[in-house]
């Protein structure tokens, strides 16, 4: 899956935006000649951003349509798209592609994709909360039954409008996503939508509304309305909500487009004139977020540097790397990025985030070495056997028999010290990464 590719500046004052509101059905061309339209209007209405609901692409009559139908990112339908961006010098947000996974046709992602001025994708997003209802004589909608779930946070895009939280529709009624783009920068917050009509009637206003007042950011919900087929109808109200909760702009139940003015200073000037996310108890709750980083850097270990290559797994708080002299076959360390000495030094989002690292490399661990026991320990200063002075969590495959009478506790104690223990190439422990960071 594509991030984000490149680093931009950020963007300041006002700009203009326009969200589209359609009415999709399982006619792909008929579908892009609306979109098409809506975008050619947007251009000439110098918009700087275009938004396109949730399956602007079509709506299947069925569920194996659904899938059928799917398409890449890359495929000529949107290389039109692409197109069109680069023509009225625009960027999209197209929410919600059926967005075929090459290596597994049967289940499609439901994937938001930004595409600069330029054609190019900046970054996708593939749904996380999948919308399963039933309710007995109103409505059925499975998606889970044709489109699979992401599994990875995707941080807020910088586009000419300013900083862009990605979700779609479902993901609206799940404030910890909202609340997470908003502490990563988010300015703006994007649910392309595709409501069902008794949701829409009962949440949709009041859970946008929500989203925009709680983390004082502008809400953009594109959406679709009206009847896709005789099984499926929408909601409409594609709307524009300010960081004061004000709906500034929005579309009635037709197909159609609104436009709206995203004032970034109003959104600083907003933030600073109550300044809720400085209140908040973060000694009491936190918002933990199991994310994975990508970039690979070098980080300590006390004073030892690690090479980003002995690192096989690391979030914005922890890194896991692979041991010098290790103990058993699969012995690794789990630590902090902050150098701190002991566990108490901790906060407790690092804290969190340490074992919950930790939890994933032993389950990763075990099924590799194909052990059904793993040992961990902390050695939490230097009268409990700790030589680095770094709060690390030791994780050790054990084997049956392994060290006699659970004699481990000693071993560790004094494996650095035994001069039969050489250190490990660097060589041999970037391959043992290398495994590892495959399989994480
Ligand atoms: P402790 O005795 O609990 O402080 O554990 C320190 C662990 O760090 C031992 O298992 C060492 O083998 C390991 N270690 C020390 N230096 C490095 C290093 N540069 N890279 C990887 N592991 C290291």
């Amino acid at each position: 899956m594509l991030t984000t590719v490149i680093r931009r500046t950020m963007a300041t004052g006002r700009h203009f935006i326009a969200v589209c509101q359609m009415t999709s059905d399982n006619d792909l061309e008929k579908n892009f000649d609306i979109a098409k339209s809506m975008i050619e209007r947007a251009g000439e209405r110098k918009c700087e951003m275009v938004f396109l609901p949730e399956c602007f692409d079509f709506i299947g009559v069925n569920k194996n349509e659904q899938v059928d139908l799917a398409m890449t990112a890359d495929c000529v339908y949107m290389q039109r798209y692409r197109d069109l961006a680069k023509k009225h010098n625009v960027w999209l947000s197209l929410g919600g592609l059926h967005h075929k996974d090459p290596s597994d046709h049967a289940h499609p992602w439901n994937t938001h994709l930004i595409i600069d001025s330029q054609g190019a994708t900046c970054v996708e997003y593939n749904k996380l909360h999948l919308f399963d209802l039933e309710i007995p004589g109103k409505v059925r909608l499975m998606e889970s039954e044709f489109s699979k779930a992401g599994n990875e946070m995707v941080p807020p895009v910088e586009t000419p409008v300013g900083c862009l939280g990605l979700s779609i529709c479902y993901d609206v009624r799940f404030p910890e996503l909202s609340l997470w783009n908003r502490q990563r920068g988010a300015q703006l917050l994007s649910f392309p939508s595709a409501f069902t009509l008794n949701t829409g009637l009962a949440h949709w206003e009041t859970l946008l509304r929500a989203r925009a007042i709680e983390n004082q950011c502008y809400v953009v919900a594109a959406a679709q309305t009206g009847a896709h087929n005789p099984k499926r109808q929408s909601y409409g109200h594609a709307m524009v909500v300010d960081p004061w909760g004000a709906v500034v702009a929005q579309c009635s139940e037709r197909v159609d487009m609104c436009f709206a003015e995203i004032d970034l200073s109003y959104v600083a000037s907003l933030r600073e004139m109550q300044p809720v996310f400085s209140h908040r108890r973060s000694d009491l709750y936190t918002l933990h977020v199991n994310e994975r980083n990508h970039e690979t850097d070098d980080l300590k270990f006390a004073e030892f540097p690690i090479p980003a290559s002995h690192i096989f797994y690391s979030t914005p708080h922890s890194f896991a790397f692979v041991n010098l002299k290790p103990v058993t076959d699969g012995h690794v360390l789990i630590s902090p990025k902050r150098v701190v000495q002991h566990l108490t030094d901790l906060t407790d989002a690092e804290t969190a985030d340490l074992f919950i690292v930790a939890k994933k490399v032993q389950a990763m661990l075990e099924k590799h070495h194909n052990v059904k026991a793993s040992t961990i320990c902390v050695q939490d200063g230097k009268e409990a056997g700790q030589t680095v002075p770094h709060a690390h969590v030791h994780i050790l495959a054990r084997r049956s028999g392994d060290f006699g009478d659970n004699e481990i506790y000693q071993k560790l104690a004094s494996h650095d010290k035994e001069p039969e223990r050489k250190p490990r190439s660097k060589e041999t422990m970037a391959e043992e990464a290398e495994v590892y960071r495959k399989l994480m």
